[in-house]
């Protein structure tokens, strides 16, 4: 039987208390990866979610991550406990809807700060670690930095800004043996599209092939992918999970 082990790696997930973050992280977790979970805040039974998976296979360390204070605090608390880093999956984001003319300047500073801002913040520092070792970063796009959407212009922007990271770093550092692949969900259930209206979720509902939103982990499976040495020669790439979506 083929499984993916990722026993003795060390991976870093933004936005791992809830939503698709928890699910990535959960499943790297069960491969045998050691997870560094981060958010601005974690409820008890994060930490509790992992120890049923395997005991001390996750820690957790607090901050915005749009801070580079933040970030630069954190890639050190990672290098003087693991010594290394093998895994980056830059997940955090936030989607703040607003049709053109309404869209106040805060949103716009925070949606492109936390979305894009901290993605490369991250990247830089994760890059510094990673490069004694080589390996793979996966960032969280968005099938609206692919195609756009009416009502999310810095949200549109921000993460269509994530791809461009991510095509730029695949680039440069190829030559680290440091892989960088995004990518792009569709509609998928967690608290942040639980926000929506029920009209613009029944409208997006129409727009997806199989009929259905996804669940984060399918999203999961597909970081899993990337994470693994089973993508060992994909980089720069951008991977739509979206069952078939047209906006
Ligand atoms: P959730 O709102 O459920 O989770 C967002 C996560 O990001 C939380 O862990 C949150 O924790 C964290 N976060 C938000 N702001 C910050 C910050 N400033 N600093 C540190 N952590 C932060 O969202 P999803 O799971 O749905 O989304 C995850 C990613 O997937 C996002 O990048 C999103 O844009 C993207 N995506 C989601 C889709 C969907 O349909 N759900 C579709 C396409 C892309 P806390 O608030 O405690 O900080």
């Amino acid at each position: 039987m083929l499984t993916v082990d990722l026993s003795g790696r060390v991976a870093l997930v933004t936005g791992a208390s809830r939503g698709i973050g928890l699910a990535i992280a959960l499943k790297l977790a069960e491969a045998g990866a050691s997870v560094v979970l981060t958010a601005r805040s974690m409820e008890d039974d994060v930490l509790q979610q992992f120890e049923a998976v395997r005991p001390s296979s996750a820690i957790a360390i607090c901050g915005a991550i749009e801070q580079p204070a933040f970030v630069s605090d954190l890639l050190k608390q990672i290098f003087a406990r693991f010594k290394r880093l093998d895994v980056l999956v830059n997940n955090a984001g936030i989607m703040r809807p607003g049709v053109i003319g309404m869209i106040a300047a805060d949103d716009i500073n925070e949606t492109l700060h936390v979305n894009l801002g901290s993605v490369i913040h991250v990247t830089q520092a994760a890059a510094r670690l990673m490069g004694r070792t080589g390996g793979s970063i996966i960032n969280i796009s968005s099938i609206v930095g692919v195609q756009g959407t009416a009502g999310q212009l810095a949200y549109a922007a921000s993460k269509a800004g994530v791809i461009g990271v991510t095509k730029a770093s695949a680039k440069e550092l190829a030559p680290k043996g440091i892989r960088v692949n995004a990518i792009a969900p569709g509609y998928i259930q967690t608290q942040m599209t639980a926000n929506l209206g029920e009209d613009v979720k029944a409208k997006t509902l129409q727009t997806i092939g199989m009929g259905r939103a996804g669940v984060p982990a399918e999203i999961a499976d597909a970081a899993l992918f990337f994470a693994s040495d089973l993508s060992a020669y994909v980089t720069g790439q951008v991977l739509g999970v979206d069952g078939g979506m047209v906006l």
